[in-house]
This record gives structure tokens, C-alpha cells and sequence, in this order.
């Protein structure tokens, strides 16, 4: 199993009857693996994709307080966006084992950054359980349940995208059957606390975390006992199964203490006071903040991230971590042949997307516009000159109004197009989009509507529910919001659209904000059936100006040096036929050969 498959595979063998998600790599397969393992056990649960993480997480938590076990995963990122209702969550405590999984990205390879979940649950003072791989994942899973029912409060699991993504042989274990009913037992002064109680609230939460850090199950583990030394490794999450590994090729496994830390907060306060008693020195390795190290206070010994043996940022790579170690023990790495670096080509959007027709659109009706964009596969359109701008979830919006007032105190004008995906206009578009209607700001929002959540993995949008949802039309929440000019076009009706597109800056320029709704379906949606349409070819009147290649840059056209003339690379062209708009000389028809 993947990684994130474990997990779900987890969550329905220990009793979860409430899942909730808001996709983002590298959680995105755990809410998609959990619908496949209930389906496959027939289990009755409420699985669902929330409109964000916040959502999501305000969704499961009330199954908990309803005494049943919930669960809910996100990336690292939308941990930021759910910490309003954790933070409160923590205090109030829960009743059905809790858990929140945060997958965190060092690197990061998908992500705007590689911040550490497990900061977040330090300031939410929850415990937070780090997992090694896959198969430790599926452990986890059931003792944060344990953790979480036994001191009432909720759990972290954070896993990292070497974990989520690993494959692992797992074997399923049972699913067990509690039994359990939905039993919410009123009483505000716990779920509707005011300050004074909240104050109370406050230290029976220290009170746990004091039980919490000894709490035998989540105790570091000593790996190999034999091993006698004066220094010590300690090791959490992917970093603790690359130093076992490495330890072993580089035959210190017998000679160097190896303790692996499962729960990095709160760090077990018997094992702080025994590791710092009985070594000299000890590394600390973990990801991707020094979370562990900051909890052994004591800067004469430990050696980490905050003593500067351990990079600060990044990943903490096999390579890495074996050259830290040797150092750290005095011996020599072998030389290894490394492989090649480099090549391959910068990534752009697919052959025929929808987007690549928006942002041509956009570039050639506002060229001197500022164009804030937003988090999806989109964001690629920064390659082609339309995205000046990306700060997370839904900013692009609230980024366009900053950027129109900006100008317009000091006196001047700017045309500022602004665009965001479908689902991350769901997410976190709405409230700046009725912000701007009522500070009367004037930008243009083209809201990319693909109809579906396309670069996690086509999960639903509001719009297109799964079975059973009821829809919510795009169009009538931009109306809803007070929006005056709202507008449906097809992008990959280049002239149409850029009329379209014309129309709504000038709209802006003199009124208030106007969106248009670019709606083209994502060409590699797999819950949609394929469109058949003609590739093109190029005749020979082409110029070779590279207006198609440079400026349009779909990767199916080909420019090729020898005769100066650009190629269609039939193996990719989708036949989306906006080329043809684009050529100035007008050298690209549709392909007369057939398939
Ligand atoms: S028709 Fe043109 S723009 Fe569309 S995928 Fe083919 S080459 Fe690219
Ligand atoms: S835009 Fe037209 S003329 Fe220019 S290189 Fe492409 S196919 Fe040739």
C-alpha cells in the first residue's frame, strides 16, 4: 500500500465513522483511499471532500463530541487555514478519539512552504505522532484513537511526503465494529465555554500534557539495545528509517544508541532527563524543524538544526542524513558513483489546457496589467507571463483588490486581472470577492472553471458534487456576492473569449469588479469521458515567428531548428484548435489525415 493508503486503511480498521478532507499533495489519496477501503468493507460512515480544511475540520470534530471516532486530512498548508477551529478544539477537548492528520512537505515538493505541523501542535499543546513509513503509519493511526479517547483531547498525525507516498507491503488487519451510536451530551460549559472557563479549560489541558509525556505507548523507542557508546542518534518520521538504514550500511547499528521518537511533542519527559544523564552528545535528526531538539534543552550536548549539524531548511535526503552521521561518529563515507543531474524541461501546462487559452486571452486585453493568481495548476500560467502573483489559498482576489487600491490612493490606474480555480474559489475565494464589492474595488476576476479539483487528482468541487451532492452554481455565488457583471465564456474560443475578457476590464475600469467564469472541462478529468477533436498540422506558410511556441508555448508545438518552421507533436496535441487563433500568418488547420 501507498502510504496515505495505509492511513486510510487505518482509520476504518480502528472504528473512524467520520473522514473529512480538503485535498492537497501529499494528503490528497487518504480521504479518496478511505472511500475506497469503506466501500470495500461496507462499513456506514460519513465520508466527505469539505468545501476547505477549516470546514472539514469543524465536520469531524462534531462527530467526536458526539462520542464517535472522526478523523480528518490535509497538507501542511491547509493545517493554517483548520487552525482556528483546532486551536479551540484543544481546550474544549473531545469525546470519540480525534485525530488530525497533517501532512507536511520538506522539500517542498508541492507546496508554498515546508513548515512543520508539529510546531502547530505544540502551540495547540496536542500530541503529535510522527511516522517512519507506511507500516508505521497503520499503527499510529490506531494508538493516536487510544491517545486521543484515554486524555481526551485531539491528535496530530503527521506524516511526511516520503511517507505518504512510499509503498510498503501492509497487511490489513481486521476492521473492528465498536458499536458505537451518535450520544451528544449537552453541556455548554465545556462545549460552549466562555472565558472564565476557558481559563479553567486552559490548565486541565497542561494537566494532560504533563500525563501525556508519560504516557508508555508513545515512550521513545530504543532500537538497538546492545549498542554501548557515549553519544546517542535520535531520530523521528522519514529521517529515523534513513539513519536505521544508513546506520547499518555504515556498521554502527551495534556501536551508536538509536532512539526513535513517535511522539515528538510532548517529548517524554522521563526519556529528556535519562538521554541528557547518560550521553555526552547526542544528534538529533527530524523534519523539518528542530521541534524534538528544542524539548532536550541542553545546547552543550545536543547536536541538530539549532546547533547547525542539521541543515534548517529542506529535505533531509538519504545522502544527507549519511554524511551528518559519519560526521558525527568519525567515520568515512564510501564514494558512491552519483548520477546524473539536470535536464528535462520546466513544467508547463498540458497540451490543450483550457487555462493556456485564458491567460493568452487575459495577456492580450490588459498587456500592462498586474495578474495576482492563486494555488493550483494554473499557477504554471507563470510561464507564460500571466501570473505575477501567489500567496495561498483564495489571495489572488483579496491580492487584486490590495493591488487596485494601492494605485488608485496614489493617484494612479492599473488594469489588475486577477484569476483562481473553481475549487480554490470554493475554498477561500467568496469572502474577499464580497470584500471587494463593498469597498467598491475595480479589478477583473476570471474564475478558471475546469469542474473539478484538477492538480491533486480530479477530487469534486461544489459545483460538481459526487453523487447525490446538490450543485452550486459558480455563477449564482459570484451573483450572491453582490458581483454587477458576471460573465460565462469558453477559453478555448480564443476571439469569444478575449471579447469577453475586453468587455470585463473595461467594465472595471470605469464601475466596480467583474468576474468572468472561464468554463472548459479539465482535459485529463478521468470521471469525464474524453472529447474527440481534430489535431492540427502546420502548412507552409509558416513563418517561424514562435509566436505559438514562446508566447502560446503549448508543448505539442514543436519548433524545429533545421528548417526553421514549427512541427505538431501529434503523440500529445489534444486538438483544443486555439493554435490556430494564435498564428498571426494563419499556417495552423485542422489535420486532414485522420487518426
Ligand atoms: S490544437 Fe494546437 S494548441 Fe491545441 S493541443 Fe494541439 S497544438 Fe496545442
Ligand atoms: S505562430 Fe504560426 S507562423 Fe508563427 S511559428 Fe507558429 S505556426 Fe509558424
Amino acid at each position: 500500500m501507498q502510504g496515505n493508503e495505509a492511513i486510510a486503511r487505518a482509520l476504518i480498521e480502528n472504528g473512524c465513522v467520520v473522514a473529512t478532507s480538503y485535498p492537497g499533495t501529499p494528503a490528497s489519496e487518504i480521504l479518496s483511499g478511505v472511500m475506497s477501503w469503506q466501500k470495500a468493507e461496507g462499513v456506514a460512515m460519513h465520508v466527505e471532500w469539505a468545501i476547505n480544511e477549516k470546514v472539514a475540520l469543524e465536520i469531524a470534530y462534531a462527530g467526536s463530541q458526539s462520542g464517535l471516532r472522526t478523523a480528518v486530512a490535509m497538507k501542511q498548508v491547509g493545517l493554517n487555514v483548520a487552525s482556528d477551529p483546532l486551536m479551540s478544539a484543544v481546550y474544549l477537548g473531545v469525546t470519540g478519539g480525534f485525530i488530525v492528520i497533517s501532512a507536511d512537505d520538506p522539500g517542498p515538493h508541492s507546496s508554498q512552504t515546508e513548515q512543520d505541523s508539529r510546531l502547530l501542535a505544540m502551540l495547540a499543546k496536542i500530541p503529535v505522532l510522527d511516522p517512519d513509513s507506511p507500516g508505521q503509519a497503520q499503527e499510529l493511526v490506531a494508538l493516536a484513537f487510544e491517545l486521543s479517547e484515554e486524555f481526551q483531547v485531539p491528535v496530530m498525525l503527521r506524516p511526511t511526503t516520503r511517507v505518504c507516498h512510499a509503498c510498503q507491503d501492509i497487511q490489513p488487519a481486521p476492521v473492528k465494529k465498536l458499536g458505537r451510536t451518535a450520544d451528544f451530551r449537552k453541556n455548554p460549559s465545556r462545549w460552549a465555554a466562555t472565558p472564565n472557563f476557558r481559563y479553567r479549560l486552559h490548565l486541565e489541558l497542561n494537566e494532560k500534557l504533563a500525563r501525556m509525556a508519560a504516557y508508555g505507548p508513545t515512550a521513545p523507542r530504543r532500537l538497538n539495545p546492545g549498542a554501548r557508546a557515549n553519544k546517542a542518534i535520535v531520530a523521528s518520521g522519514a529521517a529515523a528509517g534513513h539513519a536505521r538504514e544508513i546506520m547499518k550500511n555504515l556498521g554502527l547499528w551495534d556501536n551508536i544508541p538509536f532512539f526513535q521518537v513517535i511522539q515528538p511533542y510532548p517529548l517524554h519527559s522521563e526519556f529528556t532527563t535519562e538521554i541528557l544523564r547518560d550521553f555526552d552528545e547526542i544528534l538529533v535528526l527530524e523534519e523539518t524543524t528542530g521541534v524534538i531538539e528544542m524539548q532536550l534543552r541542553d545546547r552543550d550536548k545536543v547536536r541538530g538544526k539549532l546547533s547547525g549539524a542539521v541543515p534548517e531548511a529542506g529535505e533531509l535526503l538519504p545522502e544527507l542524513i549519511e554524511g551528518i552521521i559519519a560526521g558525527f561518529a568519525g567515520v568515512t563515507v564510501p564514494a558512491v558513483p552519483q548520477p546524473p543531474t539536470g535536464g528535462g524541461r520546466r513544467p508547463t501546462l498540458c497540451p490543450g489546457c483550457p487555462h493556456r487559452a485564458s491567460f493568452y486571452a487575459i495577456k492580450k486585453t490588459a498587456p500592462k496589467g498586474i495578474y495576482p493568481s492563486d494555488i493550483g495548476c494554473y499557477t504554471l500560467g507563470a510561464n507564460l507571463g500571466g501570473v505575477d502573483t501567489v500567496l495561498c489559498m483564495g489571495a489572488s482576489v483579496s491580492q487584486a483588490a490590495g493591488f487596485h487600491h494601492a494605485y488608485r490612493v496614489t493617484g494612479e490606474e492599473r488594469d489588475v486581472v486577477a484569476t483562481i480555480g473553481d475549487s480554490t474559489f470554493f475554498h477561500s475565494g467568496i469572502p474577499p470577492l464580497i470584500d471587494a464589492v463593498t469597498q467598491r474595488s475595480r479589478f477583473v476576476l476570471v474564475i478558471l472553471d475546469n469542474a473539478t479539483t484538477a492538480m491533486t487528482g480530479n477530487q469534486p468541487t461544489p459545483a460538481v458534487p459526487l453523487a447525490g451532492g446538490v450543485p452550486v452554481e459558480i455563477s449564482s455565488v459570484v451573483e450572491g456576492c453582490g458581483v454587477r457583471f458576471c460573465k460565462t465564456g469558453d477559453p478555448l474560443d480564443l476571439p469569444g473569449f478575449t471579447r469577453l475578457v475586453k468587455e470585463a476590464v473595461e467594465f472595471a475600469r470605469k464601475d466596480s469588479v467583474a468576474v468572468v467564469i472561464a468554463k472548459s472541462p479539465c482535459l485529463v478529468d478521468r470521471n469525464r469521458p474524453k472529447l474527440q477533436r481534430d489535431q492540427v498540422e502546420i502548412d507552409v506558410t509558416c513563418t517561424g515567428c514562435k509566436v505559438c511556441t514562446s508566447q502560446f508555448e503549448c508543448p505539442a508545438l514543436v519548433f524545429d531548428e533545421a528548417t526553421k518552421k514549427v512541427t505538431t507533436d501529434l503523440l500529445i496535441c489534444s486538438g483544443c484548435g486555439v493554435c490556430m487563433d494564435v498564428c498571426p500568418s494563419r499556417s495552423i488547420k485542422p489535420r486532414e489525415e485522420k487518426p
